[in-house]
């Protein structure tokens, strides 16, 4: 099967929209979504619909979803991030809260694991930024391959008997005996100063993982942000990739 994985839409339709019409050319088999649909952009609940739409395998719970459930202190959160989930929150119904509640922390299915943030207390939300960062989780890990978000910084990490590297390139061949974690960056907010939308295909029949961008019109989300009285900055940051 091919699988698409998706992360950090963050409220961005556009970047969505970019991402999935990308999709169709690749003939996913199934879609896994790694949490924060919502939060930052403007578009919550069409994002919400669309992502509902893909039938995905499953949906993880993101520290977003968890914020505007109140199932995560606001404090965790920065003062641009607080005031987008105290605005979402304004805009989301029940039907949109119900969903977002149906998701779960971590799921293992197969040769898969699949977190949000990190493997240690993940109901925490932690960054995986680094190798290290990386590690923890790898200890965790019961299977081959771990996805996460979080951090909307794209990263390839593998672990041969412990040993971490850092994979470079957009592409990895999963080998028999290896385990690795796959940061699969953000669809709607990428960090990493490149602006444009990420997302990733598994091949579990070739064994290949691979990150990919696309191109969206940001200037029109960034528009939906601004109209929609959010933070400035939300809008700038898009652009930037940061
Ligand atoms: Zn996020």
């Amino acid at each position: 099967m091919r699988y698409a994985l998706i992360s950090d839409i963050h409220g961005n339709l556009e970047a969505l929209e970019a991402v999935l019409e990308a999709l169709l050319r690749e003939k996913v088999d199934g879609y896994v979504c790694i949490g924060d649909i919502v939060g930052y952009g403007a578009d919550p609940k069409a994002c919400i619909r669309l992502v509902q739409g893909l039938g995905c395998d499953c949906e993880i719970a993101g520290n977003h979803e968890w914020g505007v459930l109140g199932l995560l202190d606001l404090d965790y959160f920065n003062e641009y991030a607080k005031e987008a989930i105290l605005w979402t929150r304004t805009v989301l119904n029940e039907e949109e809260l119900g969903y977002l509640r149906s998701f779960r922390l971590v799921l293992k299915t197969g040769r898969l694991t699949l977190v949000h943030g990190s493997l240690e207390a993940p109901q925490e939300f932690h960054y995986i930024f680094t190798s290290e960062d990386a590690y923890y989780t790898m200890k965790l890990l019961k299977t081959a391959l771990c996805f996460v978000g979080h951090s909307h910084v794209t990263g390839i990490f593998s672990f041969d008997k412990g040993f971490a590297s850092i994979a470079s390139g957009n592409k990895i061949k999963i080998d028999h005996g290896g385990k690795y974690v796959v940061n699969i960056g953000s669809v709607g907010q990428p960090r990493d100063r490149d602006p444009r939308a990420s997302f990733a295909i598994y091949d579990d029949v070739k064994d290949v993982v691979e990150l990919r961008r696309v191109d969206y019109p940001i200037q029109k989300a960034q528009k939906k942000i601004l109209d929609a009285g959010l933070p400035v900055w939300l809008a700038e940051r898009i652009s930037q990739g940061r």
